[in-house]
């Protein structure tokens, strides 16, 4: 079945059709490591890693580069801040970024290439831009002429009217409404980084990086660039004008941008103090893989509003589905008491890849899990199979749903507690359940007895 994405270049739903049978190009914007990613940038993080699952369960060969910004204006001012060397500021950043992806159970990518260690690639995309006077010099620093780019402002769909012919920014991000020469590379300033370059020294501008690290590591022309959707323009934008410019060739062939996220309805800011990051889920006593479950409940081009309620109620299902696989697991219930049951599994499967290979519905293909662990259809182990089969895409361990140790001084807790609610002595067993979640655990009572649970 035949994997389709709404690329952004056509503005349309098209089938992938990849430049080598069986084999993708994958290259994602990677985390500025000024700060740690928030939950913003984890929810794009988690979509690129659905789509990389996507192909890979369609048995497509994912090579995924996935950039590392350690140089770049916000860099360099906070370092400055913290009275450190870039290096020393970035590197705790960057370290807490992978941590981050391993708890999200985000596939590795094939390399993650840094800025700083590609300054020559920078240089040579620059220099071929000047030798085609698509570049030129202007303060000592190197701007791009969007002008001679007729193809400028085709993937953001920028009318020509809003292009400010001659106009410049310096600035590594700027505002939407103005199309202005963008710079390629900063004059060296006292007090900030610089290399050498035969157009003089200074430090490059941020947009190039992902032109020289893609290509670097994809070839001129490859599969599928992805991001999120404030990327389009300018950086995509400005990405393909660089890269085009330079190599005379069709730089990407499907661009995939997922939406935001938003926080109690409203956009993430400092001043709202509603900007998050997987510590806090995780202070909260949130498993990082619940934020992912409620990332899937959204389709990646619909905005995703987080709240601490959504967050607990995607807790809750991921700890159900954990129970339900655990108990499949061992379940004993063989499949010749139902009928039909290969048939049933066939169209199973059958939908969930039309789902997820329809611009990666995962919401759709998450309900159809939920399907199938109701279905009275179905026996345990067909359940279980296709559970796990599924999450190959989901990606939420479910198969290896350990059941968290509890210390043993929580388990005595609990039994004196048993103990004291049979005697009906009220007042001691609370407080013993007091003393529990002070701890950091909580106990229920269900019917089949107390349960201790992480609180
Ligand atoms: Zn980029």
């Amino acid at each position: 079945m035949a994997v389709k994405f709404y690329n952004t270049l056509t503005r349309k739903k098209q089938v992938f059709k990849p430049l080598k049978p069986k084999s993708v190009g994958l290259y994602t914007c990677g985390p500025t490591v000024y700060n740690y990613a928030h939950i913003g940038n984890l929810r794009t993080y988690i979509f690129e890693d659905i789509l990389r699952r996507v192909l890979e369960y369609s048995d497509y060969k994912v090579r995924h580069v996935m950039n590392i910004t350690d140089i770049e204006d916000k860099i360099i001012r906070d370092a400055k801040k913290a009275k450190k060397l870039i290096y020393e500021f970035t590197e705790p950043y960057e370290k807490a970024f992978y941590g981050d992806l391993k708890k999200l159970n985000i596939k590795e990518a094939y390399r993650y290439p840094k800025a700083t260690a590609h300054i020559p690639e920078m240089i040579k995309i620059i220099s071929a831009l000047l030798k085609k006077e698509l570049a030129y010099k202007a303060d000592g620093s190197i701007y791009f002429d969007i002008s001679k780019f007729k193809k400028y402002g085709r993937l953001s769909g920028l009318k020509k009217r809003e292009l400010k012919a001659g106009a410049r920014v310096d600035n590594d991000e700027y505002a939407k409404e103005n199309a202005e020469d963008f710079v390629l590379w900063k004059v060296k300033k006292a007090g900030e980084p610089w290399w050498r370059a035969p157009f003089g020294e200074g430090r490059p501008g941020w947009h190039i990086e992902c032109s020289a690290m893609s290509m670097k590591y994809l070839g001129p022309t490859f599969d599928i660039h992805a991001g999120a959707v404030d990327l389009i323009f300018p950086h995509h934008e400005n990405e393909i004008a660089q890269s085009e410019g330079a190599t005379g060739k069709k730089f990407v062939n499907y661009f995939i941008e997922g939406e935001h996220l938003l926080v109690d309805g409203e956009k993430m800011s400092k001043s709202l103090g509603n900007v998050f990051n997987l510590r806090d889920i995780e202070t909260r006593g949130f498993d990082p893989l619940a934020f992912r479950y409620l990332a899937l409940t959204a389709h990646y081009r619909s905005k995703l509003n987080f709240t601490w309620k959504s967050l607990e109620a995607a807790q809750n299902a991921l700890d159900n589905l954990r129970e339900v696989v655990k108990n499949l697991k061992t379940a004993t219930q063989h499949s010749n008491i139902l009928k039909n049951v290969g048939m049933l599994k066939k169209r199973s499967m059958g939908k969930f890849t039309k789902y997820i290979n329809d611009d990666l519905n995962a919401p759709r293909a998450l309900a159809l899990l939920w399907e199938v662990v109701k279905s009275q259809k179905l026996d345990n182990k067909t359940k279980y199979n296709l559970i796990v089969d599924f999450d190959k895409v989901f990606g939420l361990n479910l198969a290896e749903s350990k059941t968290e140790k509890i210390p043993s001084q929580i388990l005595e807790l609990a039994k004196d507690r048993e103990k004291y609610r049979k005697e009906k002595n009220f007042k001691k067993s609370d407080e013993i359940r007091k003393k529990i979640e002070s701890l950091g655990w909580l106990v229920e009572d269900a019917l089949s007895g107390p349960k201790l649970k992480r609180k």
